[in-house]
This record gives structure tokens, sequence and C-alpha cells, in this order.
């Protein structure tokens, strides 16, 4: 099946990158493709309007490192923030003291039976006793297919000949697992209905029967923007806390997953790579990003950024050790620890900030400057950027009335800067690299 996001996504990056010039024209149109794509596949509009938004600023605000070219950055940018919706992969914490219950909802097909027997080998390799429960009643021949599986991987399974109440094998096979002390108990379930509300209805009532620990969502990777929908119409249902999408070894590049996230949430924990039991693998933001945009040079691309970041940043670094600071440098300086984290955090690594004890009233207040900082910074001349010591009060009343803000604000500014840059010079940079070092861990 076609993958719509895919490529909808190949083709705006496509004509960025075969644009002769990058303004901010062609960064609005290539926003407004991703806008387009990712409405077309069925992701919620708030997710799209908040992805393109960050994308269309970042553009435009960030210069790219020396060196890497700006639609390269771009390509980057558009990558991180697709990462950031998708988020951490999920873990799978699981406490050995108890039976955990493992309920597995999705439609027929989607691949439940096949990756139950994947979870169950990965649990039991990894110490559990694992109980699976044969929930599918509807299907003719379910039960026999998840024996089969199970007896491979030595996990044993319950279920009850010719008994077509799913609720009351899912009960049974809970208090069964538990009197066999299981630390684990998975259960099937059936992902045809005579309607799609009675699958659903069954889901519930199972749901409420077992209790379960945790819920996992299977998605067929292959479906693309069907994702969403299947995916809120089971979280209605029962509470999806993970999704699994399997199929991803295929031709399928999964960009049901940007959708199926959206719709419910729930981090993916695992994809599925294949039909055998050991084609499971813990879910990977930045590999699946890169399958999803289909570009194999993509991890070069982003390596090459990072290199040319580092080798910007020791520059930096070099130049601030002898104790210059220009105003540019200043403004880099605050955008790049900006990337990192919150601005408390941030305050209290910087130098020239760490002394002021940073109370949350003040943060707010700060936060509410900086945005400032970046137009301020801008409306000097160059000159009186590398040289700030320019700045007298007649230019500070021309920056004051440039920025619209009042003149004691210019003069925090000069002052917060004095402070770097006195710290800066006493410890030589170190104290700068320090803190990237520490960022760079805390990322
Ligand atoms: P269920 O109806 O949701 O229980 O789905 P099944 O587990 O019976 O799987 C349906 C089909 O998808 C089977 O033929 C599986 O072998 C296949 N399948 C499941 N997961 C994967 C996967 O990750 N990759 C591939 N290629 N096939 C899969
Ligand atoms: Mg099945």
């Amino acid at each position: 099946m076609l993958d719509r996001l895919r490529d909808g996504f190949q083709n705006a990056v496509n004509r960025l990158v075969g644009s002769p010039s990058i303004d901010e024209k062609e960064i609005k149109e290539f926003v407004k493709d991703i806008q387009r794509t990712l409405l077309a596949g069925d992701v919620d509009v708030h997710v799209v309007l908040d992805i393109c938004q960050k994308i269309e600023k970042r553009s435009l605000d960030e210069k790219p490192p020396p060196g890497l070219p700006r639609k390269d950055h771009i390509v980057k940018i558009l990558y991180e923030e697709f990462v950031r919706i998708l988020g951490e992969g999920g873990k799978l914490d699981l406490p050995t003291n108890r039976a955990n219950i493992i309920l597995v909802v999705g439609i027929q097909g989607s691949g439940k039976t096949t990756t139950i027997g994947k979870l169950g080998r990965l649990l039991s390799k990894r110490g559990y006793r694992v109980g699976v429960i044969a929930g599918d009643t509807f299907r003719p021949g379910a039960i026999t297919q998840l024996k089969t599986i199970c007896a491979d991987i030595n996990v044993p399974v319950f279920s009850i000949e010719n008994e077509k109440n799913s609720v009351k094998v899912a009960k049974a096979g809970s208090q069964y697992f538990r009197e066999q002390n299981a630390n684990v108990i998975i259960v099937d379930t059936a992902g045809r209905h005579k309607e799609e509300k009675g699958l659903l209805d069954e889901m519930k009532q199972i749901s409420d029967a077992v209790i379960p620990d945790f819920t996992f969502l299977v998605l067929d990777g292959t479906i693309g923007k069907a994702a969403f929908g299947q995916a809120s119409a089971f979280h209605k249902a029962v509470t999806v806390g993970g999704i699994i999408m399997t199929k991803l070894d295929g031709a399928a590049k999964g960009g049901g997953a940007l959708a199926a996230t959206a719709a419910t949430g729930a981090k993916i924990f695992f994809i599925g790579t294949g039909e055998r039991v050991d084609d499971l693998e813990s879910f990977n933001p930045t590999r699946f990003v890169g399958r999803l945009l289909g570009m194999g040079d993509l991890q070069t691309l982003l390596e090459r950024a990072r290199e040319l970041e580092t080798a910007a940043d020791e520059k930096h670094i070099k130049r601030m050790m002898s104790g210059k600071l220009t105003m540019n440098d200043f403004l880099l300086q605050i955008e790049q620890v900006k990337k990192f984290g919150s601005l408390r955090k941030i305050l209290e690594a910087m130098p020239g900030f760490s002394q002021a004890q940073v109370s949350s009233e003040n943060i707010e207040e700060v936060e509410g400057k900086m945005k400032y900082w970046r137009a301020m910074i801008q409306a000097m001349t160059p000159p009186e950027r590398d040289d700030p010591e320019l700045l007298n009060s007649q230019r500070i009343k021309r920056i004051a009335k440039g920025t619209g803000v009042p003149e004691r604000d210019v003069k925090d500014l000069l002052t917060r800067y004095k402070q770097a840059k006195s710290v800066m010079k006493a410890s030589k940079g170190r104290q700068f690299r320090a803190m990237m070092k520490q960022m760079n861990r805390q990322e």
C-alpha cells in the first residue's frame, strides 16, 4: 500500500533540496507541503499546527553551523521535530513480584498473535514466568495458531475449547495463571466481530474483567493513515498504554506511527520486523524517522551537522578563552544553551547567571526578557556587537527605541553580558566547556 505520508515528505524534501536558493518564501512553502502531507495523513490538526509552527520558526530563526548548507539544516530540523512528536521509545517495566496482566488488542491480521509469541519469548528470556490466554474466540483456528507459536517458545497457553465468551476465558485464564505463579499474563484477543462496535465493546469487557496493568495496541505498519482512526477507536474503548507497530520489514515505512502516537498519546514500544519469533525490535525514534523520511543518508547528514556544530563550538570557545566575547558570541551562547532544556537549568549552568540565585518569579521575568535580547542584539550595529563598550547612553536609547523596550532592559542585557565576559575570562572558557558537556549529557 502506498504510504502517502512518506511520499509527501519525500516530495517536500526533494522540492526543497532542488530549489536554487532558500529564502523565507521557500521555507514557508516547504512547511506548507509538510502540513498538507500530515493533514492528508489524518494526523490531528493540533499536532500538525504545533509541528509545522516549530519547523517554520526554527528554519527561519536558526543559523546553520558554518559549513552546513541551509537546506540540510532544515531537513535536520524536520527530522528533530518528528522525533519530538514520536517521543522516546517506551520501556516495559514489569515488577517481578506480582502477576502483570498485559492485554493485547488490534484488528484482525494486525499481528497480535505473532507479536504475543515475540513478546513471550523476549520476556521469558528476561526471566519472567509467562502465561498466555487464548482470548480470540472468534476466528476458527486462532487457538491452534497461538498454541503452535507458544509451544516453540515454551510458554504455556490457557484456552477453553468451544467457549465463545472471551470475557469468561480471560477471567478464568488470569485466575489460572495467578495460581501457577506466573508474573506476566498476556491476553490474546479477537480482531474481528460482526461489527466494529461489537469488537470494541468486547475489548472493554475483557479489560474490565481482567483489569490489565498494561494494554498494547498492535497496528499494522502498512496501513498508513488508517492508523489514526484505528488507534483512537481502540483508545476510547480501552486505555492504550503502548503501541507495537508490525510489518516494518517490508516496503512499509510506517507513516501511521505519527498518526497513532498523536491519536493516543501513547509511546511506541516495539516494532515487528518479520514473521519470525525473534523479529521484534525496541523502538528507536531516530532510526524510525530516518526510515520514514526515506533518506538513507540522513544519518550521515546528522553526523556531519553534529561535527560542524562541535567545530563551531570549539572556535567559539577558543575565542572566549582569550577573554574576547562579542555580543554575537553571547547570543550564540544563549541560543545554544536554550536548545538543551529548561531555563532554570540554563540559568543555573550559565556563567554570569549562576550567582543570581534565580527564584521562580525571577525566572519568569528573565524568560520574558530573553525574548527581547535577540531583537536588541540584532538592533546593534556590527561594530557595537563586536565591542559593546561602544554603547553610550545615546546608542542605548536608540536600541531601546528600535526594539520597543525600556532603556533599563538594554542596560540589563549589557550587565549580563559583562558578567558572562568576566566569568569567561577568569575561567578561560573552562566553565562554558563544562557547561556544554553537562547539557549534552542531560539531553
Ligand atoms: P492477528 O490477527 O492480529 O493475531 O495477526 P497474526 O499474528 O495472525 O498475523 C497476521 C499475519 O501477519 C501473519 O501472516 C503474520 O505472520 C504476519 N505478521 C505479523 N507480524 C509481522 C511482521 O512484523 N512482519 C511481517 N512480515 N509479517 C508479520
Ligand atoms: Mg490472532
